[in-house]
Parts: structure tokens; C-alpha cells; sequence
């Protein structure tokens, strides 16, 4: 039996044609179709500014320099995320706070981050983790009550909204990644985008090495640039997103339907997940829950088994245990569009027949 991968992007006969027409025309780098790209990906938000940088980490720490976050300034963190959200508060120089999630949503909790701001505090950075919106309704009217700024790590959530507001049009910065497991790619990528014309230009020149005008270099910069080769992937992409998400979204119905042994997804009203991850709770015996869908030919993963408050390079003693909690738990199954009505029976029989001891 076929093997069930946990994630495949989608690429077709167009990105195929889109690449080979660039590199036919010989301009590779930032040019034409980065610009269009940068276009397109703006109606997704709400027509704020966009730039195209050569990754989701690039875009978050552009957002951070350009907002002009660094030494002293504290950063509010989730601590159940992937270590690009709080890598990016030490590379400016600026010190992580680590807060809990909410048990049910796996996101940021808004009383938490509340409870954590100081005198020192200069910015809350919400994850919307597993594509699921992040409670941006309270933690914006946090956010203005003590003028803080609001960054999303949109990574995992190209196309979400709440109510009829989306993903990336609520913060002062969003970053999104187009690596290739993410729900849409361009192979490596990232977009920055900006609620603030000048925000924009300041990461417009930190991107490419403080210049706007060849060789006028304004301030001392990146080489952080998109090639026009990837910017070809990610234009045929996002033309695919809805159908991408309507497609995911279905998936995860089918499975929450099914499913009965563990806690599946949920999602507030209002809130539209775009389930970059189907993530599942179980309690106990998760590596031979992993190790009977294995045997299955089911691929699975674990997203994140150890919060970034306990890596090395960050070694915080804050006690987070609804972080802890989830990351002992958490499951994520195959979801993406490429699952046919076979693979999705699969999925359900090998999860509903787990046995643990
Ligand atoms: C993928 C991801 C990033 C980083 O994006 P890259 O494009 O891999 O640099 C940041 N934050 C989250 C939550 C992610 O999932």
C-alpha cells in the first residue's frame, strides 16, 4: 500500500511552465514577477503593503528591525511555536517573554499575555499556530490599551480570517513563509506585510542592502531578496489557495466527523482555520500511537516536542504548563489536499484502531 506522506505541496504543469519562463528570459533575481507576486499576495490582506523577502524567518525579523524593536525592548512570545518566532527577538538584540496557550485553541493566551507586560514591554508577537486564527479581537484591544506593537507570524496561516477580517491585516507587521510544507510555497520565501507605508520602505531597504536607487545606499542593510525563479512558484500558488484551503478544510471535516478516540481541532465561530496541521491530542502512549500509523504507512508528526522556552539557546525557567502539556501530546496527521477519499478512510481506520495499553 502506498505510503501517506504528512505533507506534499502541490506543484503543477504551471509552476513548471511559470519557472521555465523566467529562467528562459534570463532575469533570475528580484525583478517582474516578484513585484507581481508582492501584488497579488496584498488582496489577500486587505491591500496592505507586501514584501518578498527569501524566507518566513527573514520576514518576521525584518518586521522586528523595521518597527524598530531591539536592546531592551521585551517581545511577548508563545513558547508552543517553532523557534523562529523567538530567534528572530534575539537577533535583534531584544529579550523573549515566554507566555502559556490556551488548552483548547493551542494558540497564545490573551490573559496570559496581559498578566506579562512590563515596563520594558515594547511588542506582543501572536503565532497562528496550525492555521488556526490566534484571539486577535482581545489581544488588539490589549495592544492599543497599552500601546504595544502587534506582530503576527502568519507562517502557518496564509488565507485564515476572522469573521470577514483576514490573517495579516490585523497587526502592525505579519510574516508568512512559503517554505515547501507550508500551505502554499515557492520553494523558500517569505512575505512581510505592513500596515505602514514607511514600515514598508524601511523593510524595502533592509532587504536590499539599504538601497531603493542602485548604488544610493541609504542605510546600512540585508541581502535578504526573493529570486523572480521562486516568485514565479509562489504567483501559480496563490492563484490555488482557496481551492488549497476549501480542500484542507474539508479534509479536516471528514476526519473530526470520524474520529471519536481522541480531541480533534476545534475552531471558535468566526474563526476560519486553514489547518496548515491537523493536530490531535492523545493522553497517553503517543509514541505507539505514532509507531501504529507508521506501520500503517501513515505519516505523522510532532509540532513542537519541546517548547522553545526549554532550548538551549534560550534556557528560560518560566512554568508554562499548558505548553508543557500539549507538547507531551500533541499529534499532527496528514491533512493536505492531495489525500483522495481512500487515504482518508485509511487515516480514520488506523487512528480509531490504535490500542494502547
Ligand atoms: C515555518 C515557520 C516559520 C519560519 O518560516 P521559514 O520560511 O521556514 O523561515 C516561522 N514561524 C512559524 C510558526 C513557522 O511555522
Amino acid at each position: 500500500m502506498r505510503r501517506i506522506e504528512l505533507a506534499r505541496p502541490s506543484i503543477g504543469l504551471q509552476e513548471i511552465v511559470s519557472v521555465t519562463k523566467v529562467l528562459v528570459s534570463k532575469n533570475l533575481a528580484q525583478g517582474k514577477k516578484v513585484k507581481e507576486f508582492e501584488n497579488n499576495f496584498s488582496k489577500l490582506v486587505s491591500n496592505r503593503e507586501c514584501v518578498a523577502v527569501n524566507s518566513g524567518t527573514s520576514a518576521l525579523h525584518l518586521a522586528l528591525l523595521s518597527l524598530g524593536i531591539g536592546s531592551g525592548d521585551e517581545v511577548i512570545v508563545p513558547s508552543f511555536t517553532f523557534a523562529a518566532t523567538a530567534n528572530v527577538v534575539k537577533l535583534v538584540g531584544a529579550t523573549p517573554i515566554f507566555v502559556d496557550i490556551d488548552a483548547d485553541t493551542f494558540n497564545i493566551n490573551p490573559r496570559q499575555i496581559e498578566l506579562n507586560i512590563t515596563e520594558s514591554t515594547k511588542a506582543i508577537i501572536v503565532v497562528h499556530l496550525y492555521g488556526l486564527p490566534a484571539n486577535m479581537i482581545e489581544i488588539s484591544e490589549i495592544a492599543k490599551k497599552h500601546k504595544l506593537l502587534l506582530i503576527e507570524d502568519a507562517a502557518q496561516a496564509h488565507g485564515a480570517m476572522i469573521g470577514n477580517r483576514p490573517i495579516g491585516a490585523w497587526g502592525d507587521a505579519a510574516a508568512f513563509s512559503f517554505y515547501p510544507t507550508k500551505n502554499i510555497t515557492s520553494g523558500e520565501g517569505g512575505m512581510i506585510v505592513l500596515k505602514n507605508s514607511q514600515v514598508a520602505r524601511t523593510c524595502r531597504l533592509l532587504r536590499n542592502q539599504g538601497m531603493e536607487v542602485r548604488y544610493q545606499n541609504e542605510i546600512v542593510g540585508y541581502n535578504l531578496r526573493m529570486t523572480d525563479i521562486h516568485a514565479a512558484i509562489g504567483v501559480c500558488q496563490l492563484k490555488k489557495l482557496a481551492r488549497i484551503n476549501y480542500k484542507r478544510q474539508k479534509n479536516a471535516d471528514y476526519l473530526s466527523r470520524r474520529i471519536t478516540r481522541f480531541k480533534t481541532p476545534v475552531a471558535p465561530d468566526e474563526f476560519k482555520h486553514v489547518y496548515h496541521q491537523y493536530t490531535l491530542r492523545i493522553d497517553s502512549g503517543r509514541e505507539l500511537f505514532i509507531r501504529h500509523l507508521d506501520q500503517l504507512g501513515i505519516g505523522s508528526a510532532i509540532y513542537y516536542p519541546i517548547p522553545v522556552h526549554e532550548l538551549p539557546p534560550f534556557r528560560d525557567q518560566v512554568n508554562l504548563p499548558q505548553t508543557k502539556i500539549a507538547s507531551e501530546q500533541v499529534v499532527s496527521i496528514p491533512v493536505h489536499p492531495g489525500l483522495n477519499k481512500r487515504a482518508l478512510r485509511r487515516i480514520v481506520q488506523a487512528v480509531e484502531s490504535f490500542v494502547s495499553e
